[in-house]
């Protein structure tokens, strides 16, 4: 799985460093969120969709991989 940020979006709630902080971190000079980890292992997945789901703007994406990555 890639998780992907839109930081147009993205209004620094920080839901997403409390649902999973080893993917998300809290960018305070940007106000914005960075994405530590693009490509987490599968055991996070809850946690990912959690942070993804939670975000109030809607700015974070998962995308399951079905793209060519090679
Ligand atoms: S929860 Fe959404 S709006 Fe808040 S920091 Fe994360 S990505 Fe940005």
């Amino acid at each position: 799985m890639r998780v992907t940020a839109d930081l147009d979006l993205c209004q620094g709630h920080a839901m997403c460093v409390v649902e999973a902080p080893d993917v998300f971190a809290y960018d305070k000079a940007e106000n914005k969120v960075r994405v530590l980890d693009e490509r987490p292992d599968e055991s996070r997945r809850a946690a990912v969709l959690d942070a993804v789901r939670y975000c109030p703007t809607g700015a974070l994406s998962l995308d399951d991989g079905t793209e060519n990555t090679a």
